[in-house]
């Protein structure tokens, strides 16, 4: 079979079969939510509740009247316990509606649904309005406000939706899961996208070490007759090919030009998760207040794919996966490359967590650097950048205080893969010195 790729990139071990058999389980109902308010790229939300006030699973908790941002729902009824300063997965200390959760039974189960939908009975605009009322955000990571993405512009005009189904960070399974478990949820989401967008074709970006799911969907769409709608494409076990711009690359076969992005290209990119949650929002107008969140890594004893509320401290998490293994070394959210270690357990899930990684110092080693040294001038990095980059050159430009220079390497148009810190010999933190850069420059930026 072919697989297609993009040029570059880099294939750490995916240890993926810590976690990849575990079915998804329901997390035990947790005591308390700290949901927090920034969830999503946009306007922050503003509680939409009060101190002592008595909240059902489904309210809308936070909001905000800006286009860009997506509601927040409460996960669990409960008692708005607090509302105050919790600590986000990036963003430092954010504003939470902290609920104290009533006991009892409470609707954590996924949505089980057969695929049986009469797309035809629901119209685009309904499709576009179920998906803000719902308050569903990008799940692979960014938060993009999904009802934003998938409205239809007569500027800019969509002709392809193409579904993440990579999952190309190590550890991760939440999407496999997804993809061998609720196979009808991800179709109908893609239909729905695909008829709310106005896009006329759809395909799925699958990479070659999941063929199980390969399967399942490629099964479920001869039985519907789907397969001319949804094109599966396989593609090369390689990171970053869930990038979105190396995904386009790899399922078109033709590179996006630097400084286009998809939209100017008619083109619309989902992920799994998203388009299950869209199914959820059409089908069953659930609101996204519940993700399939990976815990995993060599330093947690019982690795599981669990559903959990979000708001869901870290803490109860790995309480519930049989805690941690002395030798963990680093704890992070999001995967090895591109999520972010967090220091303190009390930090809430959002709804972009795909996972809670618990790694020994044996395997963060290739990720990190501890004894940083000269750049040897091996050019590794420059062989796998997926943008086509010189990293240690805009990198050296950064450790020199020369963000001009860095500015002309095109710092801006770097993905923060981190692909050339993982391969690089000498322990040159490359990446890091890159994201420095561009944090200095956007700060410069927004003060003139
Ligand atoms: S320069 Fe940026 S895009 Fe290129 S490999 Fe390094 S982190 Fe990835
Ligand atoms: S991989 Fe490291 S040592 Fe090699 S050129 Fe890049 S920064 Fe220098």
């Amino acid at each position: 079979m072919k697989l297609y790729s993009f040029k570059g990139g880099v294939h750490p071990a995916d240890r993926k079969e810590l976690s990849a058999d575990k079915a998804i389980e329901p997390l035990p109902v947790p005591s308390q939510l700290d949901v927090l308010m920034s969830q999503h790229i946009g306007a922050v939300c503003e509680p939409a509740v009060e101190k002592k006030q008595e909240v059902k699973a489904g309210d809308v908790i936070g909001e905000s009247p800006a286009f860009v941002s997506a509601k927040i729902h409460a996960p669990l009824d409960g008692t708005v316990k607090d509302i105050a300063l919790r600590s986000h997965p990036v963003l430092g200390r954010v504003k939470a509606v902290v609920i104290d959760v009533a006991q009892g039974r409470q609707p954590l189960e996924p949505l089980e649904f057969s695929g049986d939908f009469d797309l035809d009975g629901v119209s685009g605009e309904q499709i576009i309005e179920s998906i803000a009322d719902a308050g569903i955000v990008g799940m692979g990571g960014a938060g993009f406000p999904a009802s934003v993405k998938v409205t239809p512009n007569p500027k800019l005009p969509k002709h392809t939706l193409i579904v993440n189904a990579c999952e190309c960070e190590p550890y991760i399974t939440c999407d496999y899961r997804l993809m061998l478990e609720h196979t009808p949820k991800l179709i109908t989401g893609i239909m729905l996208l695909k008829k709310a967008s106005g896009a006329q074709r759809a395909y799925i970006g699958l990479e070659a070490n999941k063929p199980e799911a390969a399967k399942m969907i490629t099964e479920y769409l001869d039985k519907k007759g789907l397969s001319e709608q949804i094109k599966l494409v396989m593609l090369e076990t390689m990171y970053p090919q869930g990038g979105e711009r190396q995904l386009i690359n790899a399922v078109l076969g033709k590179p996006i030009k630097p400084g286009v992005i998809p939209p100017m290209e008619g083109l619309l990119v989902s992920n799994v998760a998203t388009a299950c949650a869209v199914t959820e929002a059409v089908v069953a107008k659930k609101p996204l207040t519940h993700r399939v969140v990976t815990v995993s890594g060599g330093g947690i004893n019982s690795p599981a794919n669990l559903y959990v509320p979000v708001g869901t401290q870290v803490s109860e998490i790995i309480e519930h996966c049989g805690g941690l293994k002395p030798e963990t070394e680093k704890l992070i959210l999001g995967g090895p490359m591109m999520g972010f270690s967090i220091a303190e357990l009390n930090t809430p899930i959002i709804k972009t967590t795909g996972s809670v990684l618990a790694l020994t110092k044996k395997e963060t080693h290739g990720a990190r650097s501890l004894h940083e040294t000269n750049c040897l001038k091996c050019g590794r990095c420059l062989d796998v950048c997926p943008e086509g980059l010189n990293p240690t050159r805009i990198a050296t430009a950064v450790k020199n205080g020369k963000l001009e220079l860095a500015k002309d390497y095109y710092i801006s148009a770097c993905m923060e893969c981190g692909s050339c810190s993982y391969v690089c010999p000498a322990k040159f933190e490359v990446s890091g010195y890159i994201k420095t850069g561009k944090a200095l420059l956007s700060k410069m930026a927004k003060k003139g």
